[in-house]
């Protein structure tokens, strides 16, 4: 295959094995493959999990030469009689197998090495089809194929990781390079927490929507979203260009609600806001029995700004805290006096409290409050998460750190 003559590169992965049909093995080789393939500039376009079955991954094989330039398989290169992978390209590309000397020879001196005797069974592994080059396999005795046939690769790697991993960095990612046209990869991350995914898109799909390169990808999980675009071109600088493009415009729109811009959590976006004012935090907490504090010691140096803090789930608890109150302990004044007591009592620059009724009982599911106390005062915020108990209490502690993060900016 020219280089010349490549135009956008695009893969199919097919991993081969019954057994990740089942609960109870996952397909981990593609995620492997596919990071690498991506900081090529190599697109997976799609990929599936075939069981060892010769009939159905030949299917699978024309399927995916069909669908793009490189197809990549793991798995099914063993020399028992369910390692049909060899057979099966042979039957889809219509070319032939023959036993190969060297690849034999290798696989005894294998054998002889580590003292075991060569079943009849792995001559199969030998077999190398008519026009393949082949990797070596340090870490076991099937050796990787790799085959050009109009235009298209198609490469075979054995299925254990820990022979798969090491052959794609010595063997593939280096034959790859010889065929592929010079390709940089720009990449752009925008984490921002709070805003609900549909309200974050319909801000910024117009601009994005405009470009396939850079590709955009909007991740989401509770209370915290990732844009991330990727650009390709042939210098480094264009690439980079690419992604300033569309990133500049999103920057302007989603402002000061983007919290990091190098994949820093928020709890380290927050730790490394108040490390950098030298300032410090400490926390009450109620229905989050901990969260909070425990995502601010996520973050190895997290002492330079983590206090500690107080968890106060029962009333008498927020009482020895706060002194007595005759509020309800989910209100506006107790969580400001949460927030006041935690700063004051830890001798922390900021006090972060959150009270609220984590669900499914309690007398309004979801309501929580959030207060947050500094040198220029206190204030509380209330909010109405959605009666879940799991969600609210992530939720509660994404808000509090995000209050925070909103009042050291
Ligand atoms: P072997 O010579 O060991 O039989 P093989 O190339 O035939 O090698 P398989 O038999 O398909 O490989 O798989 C061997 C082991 O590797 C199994 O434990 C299997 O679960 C694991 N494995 C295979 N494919 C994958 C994959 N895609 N992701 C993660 N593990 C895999
Ligand atoms: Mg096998």
């Amino acid at each position: 295959v020219a280089a010349s003559t490549a135009p956008e590169w695009a893969a199919e992965i097919i991993a081969v094995g019954s057994e990740m049909l089942t609960p109870i093995r996952y397909d981990t080789n593609s995620l492997f493959l596919t990071a690498h393939l991506n900081a090529l500039g190599i697109e997976v376009v799609g990929k599936r999990i075939v069981g060892d079955d010769r009939e159905r991954l030949a299917d699978a094989i024309t399927h995916a030469l069909s669908a793009a330039q490189l197809v990549i398989l793991t798995g099914g290169l063993g020399p028992t009689e369910d390692d049909v992978t060899r057979d099966a390209v042979c039957l889809a590309l219509r070319i032939t197998q023959h036993a190969h000397a060297g690849v034999l020879a290798a696989i005894e001196a294998r054998f002889a090495r580590l003292g075991r005797k060569m079943a009849p069974n792995n001559r199969r592994q030998a077999m190398v089809p008519e026009g393949a080059e082949i990797f070596e396999n340090p870490n076991g005795t099937a050796p990787g194929l790799w085959i050009e046939k109009d235009g298209k690769v198609i490469v075979l790697l054995p299925g254990p990781p820990q022979e798969m991993r090491p052959m794609v960095e010595v063997s593939l990612l280096p034959r790859l390079r010889q065929i592929l046209p010079p390709m940089f990869l720009a990449t752009r991350r925008f984490r921002v927490a709070r805003m609900p995914e549909s309200e974050l898109d319909a801000l910024i799909a117009p601009v994005y929507t405009k470009y396939s390169n850079p590709a955009t990808t909007v991740l989401a999980k509770a209370g915290d979203i990732e844009v991330q675009l990727r650009a390709r071109a042939s210098t480094r600088e264009a690439a980079e260009s690419l992604c300033d493009e569309v990133a500049r415009p999103i920057e302007e729109l989603l402002g000061n609600r983007i919290y990091s811009r190098n994949g820093d959590p928020l709890e380290t976006a927050v730790g490394h806001l108040l490390r950098d004012r030298g300032e410090t935090v400490a926390v009450a907490e109620s229905c989050t029995g901990g969260l909070l504090g425990m995502r601010l010691t996520e973050t190895p140096g997290s002492s330079a700004w983590f206090r500690g803090g107080y968890i106060v789930y029962h009333d008498d608890l927020k009482r020895q805290l706060i002194g007595e109150f005759h509020a309800s302990p989910v209100s506006e004044e107790v969580a400001q006096r949460l927030a006041a007591a935690a700063r004051e009592r830890a001798g922390a620059t900021w006090g972060v409290s959150i009270t609220g009724w984590a669900g499914p009982d309690g007398e309004q599911p979801g309501l929580t409050w959030i207060g947050v106390a500094g040198a220029d005062g206190v204030t509380a915020q209330r909010f109405q998460f959605f009666g879940e108990r799991d969600r609210d209490r992530t939720l509660a502690a994404q808000t509090a750190l995000d209050l925070l993060r909103l009042r050291l900016l």
